[in-house]
C-alpha cells in the first residue's frame, strides 16, 4: 500500500509525502516547500523529520527545491534522487554534489521499491516524470510537460494512481495580461499542460491502467481554477469525481492510499 499526502501544489511549491507501508519508507516527491514548513507538516502528521529517508526531485526550479533547502539539507538525513539532467543546475544553485544520487532506468530504493524515470518535455533539461512501484502498487507522476508524448502513456501503463498537472485554461492564458514571451513559453510544448491536454493525457491512461485514483497537480493561480478545470471534466459526460481530487496551493489535500489491484477489486 501507499498513502500519498499532497501537501501543496502550484508554481509557489510542490511537495507531497509518500508512506511506504511495507517497508515503513517516508518518501517527499518534490521539495518545493521550505525546510520549516516542511518539518511541521510532518510534526503535525506525527511524524519526526528524520524519518524523511528520501526526496526525489521532479526537476530543478525553485517551485519543486525551495532555495531554503541548500543550507537546511545538511541537517537532513534524507537521500536526494535526482535526473542526470538537472545535475548541473542543482550545482549551480549550491547543492552539494555528494548529496545527489543519479535516478537509474531502474533505480531501487529498497527490496520492495523502485523508481522509473522518465524525461519530458520541459525548458532546457526537461522534467522527470516517473512511475513510483512499492510492493506491486504503481504510482504514476508527470508534473511541468509542455506536451504528452506516445512514450509516456506506455511508460504510464499499469499504474494504479496518477498525478498530472493541470496547469492552465487555454482561454484563459490567452486573454491574460502576461507579457507574450511567458504565454509562449507556457503554452509552446516545453511549459506546462493545458486542462484540455491533461484530460486528454487522463483518458488515454486511463484506458491503458484502472486508475484508482487521479490528482490533477500544479494548477496556475493566474490562468485556471478549479471551478474551471471541474466544469471541464464534468462536460465530458464520465463521473471522474469519485477517483479525482484537485490539488492546491495552500492547502494539503485529504490523504488517500492507493492499494494493490486485486485489493481494489474485491472493495469495488
Ligand atoms: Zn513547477
Amino acid at each position: 500500500m501507499i498513502d500519498v499526502d499532497v501537501l501543496a501544489s502550484g508554481s509557489r511549491g510542490n511537495a507531497t509525502l509518500v508512506r511506504l507501508h511495507r517497508d515503513n519508507m517516508l518518501v517527499l516527491i518534490d521539495a518545493g516547500l521550505s525546510p520549516r514548513r516542511t518539518k511541521l507538516a510532518l510534526e503535525s502528521r506525527g511524524l519526526a523529520y528524520s524519518a524523511l529517508q528520501h526526496v526525489i526531485l521532479t526537476h530543478d526550479d525553485g517551485d519543486h527545491l525551495h532555495t531554503g533547502w541548500i543550507r537546511a539539507m545538511r541537517s537532513w538525513s534524507f537521500v536526494l534522487h535526482v535526473h542526470a539532467n538537472h545535475v548541473n543546475a542543482l550545482q549551480r544553485r549550491g547543492v552539494d554534489t555528494g548529496r545527489m544520487v543519479i535516478m537509474s532506468h531502474r533505480h531501487e530504493l529498497s527490496e520492495h521499491t523502485h523508481i522509473e524515470p522518465h524525461l519530458v518535455p520541459h525548458d532546457d533539461t526537461g522534467t522527470a516524470a516517473f512511475v513510483l512501484t512499492h510492493d506491486g502498487v504503481r504510482l504514476g507522476w508527470a508534473t511541468d510537460l509542455g506536451h504528452v508524448e506516445d512514450t509516456l502513456i506506455s511508460h504510464f501503463s499499469d499504474v494504479d494512481a496518477l498525478a498530472i498537472e493541470s496547469n492552465y485554461d487555454r482561454d484563459m492564458q490567452l486573454g491574460s495580461d502576461r507579457p507574450a514571451f511567458l504565454i509562449d513559453r507556457i503554452m509552446g510544448g516545453r511549459g506546462h499542460l493545458s486542462n484540455r491536454q491533461a484530460i486528454d493525457a487522463i483518458e488515454r491512461i486511463a484506458a491503458v491502467a484502472s486508475l484508482q485514483h487521479i490528482v490533477l497537480l500544479h494548477l496556475s493561480e493566474q490562468c485556471n481554477c478549479p471551478d474551471v478545470v471541474a466544469a471541464k471534466w464534468k462536460a465530458i459526460g464520465t463521473d471522474w469525481s469519485r477517483r479525482m481530487r484537485i490539488a492546491t496551493q495552500h492547502q494539503a489535500l485529504e490523504r488517500f492510499t492507493v492499494t494493490e489491484r486485486a485489493a481494489a477489486m474485491s472493495s469495488g
